[in-house]
C-alpha cells in the first residue's frame, strides 16, 4: 500500500497556517491523495484542493494551477528527490510503497547465480527508495559485491528518472548487470537502453523477476527509425513543452538554427500535453521534434516522425554523413 507522508504535509501547515493549499501527484496516487486532502480540510478547516491534470514528476509541478487557484502551498505528492522544496511554495511529499521484495529478492539472487555475475547495482524509482538498503543485504547474502550509484542533481543515490540516470551510467564499467525494484517498464527499460547492460526488475507484487533488454532494444529500434524517418522531411515543427520543468525554448532556437542551416524549414510550436492528436492538426510540416519530454517521443506513437532532444541532433549528425551510434548511450536524455 502506499504511504504519504501526512505528518509532513501537517507540520507545514501547523507552521505556516495558509489560508488554502492545493496537492497533486501521479494518477495512481489520486486516491490516496483524496484521503489526505479530506485529511486536511478535517483538522485545519482549510480548502485542500486536488490537481487532477497529469503530474509525471518534478518536471510537471503544476504550479500555474497553483497561482490560478490562489493557494499558498502546493504539496507535490510521490516524487520524492534529492530537493524537499522548489522555491516558497512547492513542498515534496514522500510516498513510500509499503510492499515487501524479500521474496522476489531472494528468488533473482539465487537464481542469477548461473549468469556468473559478480557486481550488480540496485536502481528504483521514488516509491521504493526505502528498500533499496534491504535488497542490498539481501543480494550480498548470496554473495554479489553490490554498488549503489551515486545521485547527482535532483536524483538520489540509487534513483533513476525516465530520461536521467546518473546512478546507473556512472558505474556502468563497475557492474556486471543492473536489478530495478519496482515494477516500472518505464523506468527499467531506459536503464537498459542508456547502459546496454543486463537490466533485470524485479515485480514485488506478481513476485517475479524478468529481463527487459529485448524491450529496451525495440524502444531503440524505434527511436532510430523515427530518425531515419524524419530525413526527408523538408518542413519540421520543433514542439517546446510548457510544463515548467520541461521548458527547453534555447534549446528548440538551437535546433532551429541547426536545421536551417541544413536547408530545413522550421515552425517553432508551444503545447503543454503532447499528443498525437493535438499535433496532427498542424499541416504543412513532416516531422517534429520535440524538447520536452523525450519519452513521448520515444514511447508514444504519432502518425509523423516525432524525435526527441538526443534523436534530433542524431538527425542533424545523419544530415551531415556523420554516424549516429550510441545515440541513447547518455546519463541524460533532455
Ligand atoms: S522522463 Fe519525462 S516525465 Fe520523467 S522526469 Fe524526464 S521529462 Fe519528466
Amino acid at each position: 500500500m502506499m504511504l504519504i507522508d501526512e505528518k509532513r504535509i501537517h507540520e507545514v501547515i501547523d507552521s505556516r497556517k495558509p489560508h488554502s493549499v492545493a496537492l497533486n501527484g501521479p494518477e495512481g496516487l489520486i486516491p490516496r491523495i483524496q484521503t489526505s486532502a479530506a485529511n486536511i480540510t478535517e483538522k485545519f478547516g482549510i480548502p485542500a484542493y486536488i490537481i487532477g491534470d497529469t503530474c509525471w514528476g518534478s518536471c510537471d509541478l503544476n504550479t500555474q494551477a497553483a497561482d490560478i487557484l490562489g493557494v499558498e502551498i502546493l504539496f507535490n505528492i510521490g516524487h520524492t528527490i534529492a530537493n524537499e522544496t522548489f522555491g516558497e511554495r512547492v513542498i515534496m511529499i514522500n510516498a513510500y510503497d509499503d510492499i515487501s521484495f524479500d521474496r522476489v529478492a531472494r528468488k533473482c539472487a539465487s537464481s542469477l547465480q548461473n549468469e556468473n555475475y559478480k557486481t550488480l547495482s540496485l536502481l528504483t524509482d521514488s516509491q521504493h527508495l526505502n528498500q533499496i538498503g534491504n535488497v542490498k543485504e539481501i543480494f550480498e547474502e548470496y554473495g554479489y559485491k553490490v554498488i549503489i550509484g551515486k545521485g547527482k542533481g535532483q536524483l538520489n543515490d540509487g534513483q533513476v528518472f525516465g530520461c536521467e540516470f546518473y546512478p546507473a551510467f556512472d558505474i556502468q564499467n563497475l557492474v556486471d548487470a543492473y536489478i530495478f525494484l519496482g515494477q516500472s517498464r518505464f523506468h527499467s527499460v531506459s536503464v537498459a537502453m542508456s547502459t546496454e547492460k543486463p537490466t533485470y526488475m524485479l515485480d514485488p507484487y506478481f513476485e517475479e523477476y524478468s529481463q527487459i533488454n529485448k524491450i529496451a532494444q525495440m524502444f531503440k529500434k524505434k527511436a532510430i527509425l523515427s530518425i531515419y524517418k524524419a530525413m526527408d522531411a523538408r518542413g519540421i515543427g520543433i514542439i517546446i513543452g510548457l510544463k515548467e520543468g520541461q521548458f527547453a525554448k534555447i534549446q528548440a532556437l538551437k535546433l532551429k538554427k541547426l536545421f536551417e542551416q541544413l536547408g530545413k524549414r522550421v515552425q517553432l510550436i508551444a503545447m503543454t500535453n503532447i499528443t498525437n492528436d493535438h499535433v496532427r492538426i498542424f499541416k504543412g510540416l513532416d516531422a517534429f521534434v520535440e524538447v520536452a519530454c523525450p519519452r513521448i517521443a520515444i514511447d508514444d506513437h504519432f502518425d509523423k516522425p516525432m524525435l526527441s532532444t538526443p534523436q534530433a541532433f542524431a538527425l542533424i549528425k545523419l544530415l551531415k554523413n556523420e554516424p549516429i551510434e550510441d545515440l541513447l548511450k547518455i546519463h541524460h536524455w533532455l
